[in-house]
């Protein structure tokens, strides 16, 4: 069962950072009437992926994956969905107080009791991690007793090794149908990922089986706060 929340923003830097991990846990949280924001960084416009086979190309893919979030959002259920304009691949080269205050602004606006982002250190890719960075400098701003909870997406090799086992796992179960829309929204992205899944799950593999059951998260890890401080913050 998962828990009540006030409010729920949702910080990634890519359309599609949501579909596979996350997107059940969303639709869950709707499926709640709990008010969800989602806050996307970028539109992904550097993506590699034109579709397969491709049906995008440099100019165009702006603007697909513009048109692949809002369907996937719709997905979901979200109806407050904020497109937040920087450029794809270039978090990592943006002023650090500037990312850090973009999150502030929401935090301030909304309110919200629980924020989901990426686990800063083990989300693989440079614009994922400037996105938790950021984060987790706005939260840390807070008073430790008034700090939404975050629930973090850590998938990096060494994730199990030195973070555990996730102490949040959500089951998906019942808002299956619209995780595997918000992932079919997503195709010029996702499809072939997308074939295994639903390949597997015509013959009831675990393997697949799995993205449509569970979701699982880590509660940053405070007491183990490396990212680094900001000077003059
Ligand atoms: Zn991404």
């Amino acid at each position: 069962m998962i828990e009540k929340e006030r409010h729920v923003l949702v910080i990634f830097p890519h359309p599609d950072d949501e579909a596979f991990g996350v997107s059940g846990t969303i639709a869950s949280y709707i499926s709640q009437d709990t008010p969800l924001t989602y806050a996307c960084l970028t539109l992904g416009e550097m993506g590699r992926n034109l579709g397969k086979p491709p049906f995008a190309n440099r100019e165009t893919l702006p603007m697909i994956r513009k048109e692949e979030l809002k369907l996937a959002a719709k997905a979901m259920g979200i109806n407050d969905l904020r497109m937040m304009g920087l450029r794809d691949k270039t978090l990592e080269f943006e002023d650090d107080i500037k990312m850090k205050n973009l999150v502030t602004d929401l935090i301030d606006e909304l309110d919200p009791s629980l924020i989901i982002t990426f686990y800063p250190g083990y989300a693989v890719h440079p614009d994922h991690e400037a996105t938790a960075r950021a984060v987790i400098r706005a939260v840390r701003e807070i008073d430790s007793k008034k700090r939404p909870k975050l629930h973090c997406l850590a998938f990096a090799n060494n994730t199990l090794e030195d973070l555990g086992a996730p102490d949040v796992i959500n089951n998906i179960e019942k808002v299956k149908e619209r995780k595997l829309d918000a992932m079919r929204a997503h195709i010029s992205q996702t499809a072939r990922i997308l074939e295994m899944i639903e390949e597997g799950l015509k013959v009831d593999d675990p393997e697949a089986l799995k993205w449509v059951t569970k979701e699982s998260f880590y509660s940053y890890k405070w007491e183990q706060d490396k990212v680094k401080q900001l000077s003059g913050s």
